[in-house]
C-alpha cells in the first residue's frame, strides 16, 4: 500500500512539474514583436524608428536612442 503511496506521489509530482513548467516555456516563445502596444510594459522599449516595442535585452541603444534592429539604426540616423 505504500509503494502504491509512492508511486502515485512521484506521478503527480512530475505532472505538477510539467504543468507549472508549460507556461513559462509558451511566455519565452512568444513573439513580442507581434504584441504592440497591448502588452507594453516596463521590459518592452518602443523603437524610435519602426514604433515596434520589443525587449531590452534584444534593443539597440544608439545615441540615447532605442532600435529594435541594426536596420532601424540606419533609418534612424538618416
Ligand atoms: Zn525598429
Amino acid at each position: 500500500m505504500i509503494k502504491y503511496l509512492v508511486v502515485i506521489g512521484v506521478i503527480w509530482a512530475v505532472y505538477y512539474f510539467f504543468i507549472k513548467k508549460k507556461p513559462i516555456k509558451n511566455q519565452y516563445s512568444n513573439e513580442p514583436k507581434q504584441t504592440k502596444e497591448a502588452s507594453y510594459n516596463n521590459d518592452m522599449l518602443k523603437c524610435e524608428s519602426c514604433g515596434i516595442y520589443c525587449e531590452i535585452d534584444d534593443s539597440i541603444l544608439n545615441s540615447g536612442k532605442y532600435y529594435c534592429s541594426d536596420e532601424c539604426v540606419k533609418k534612424g540616423k538618416l
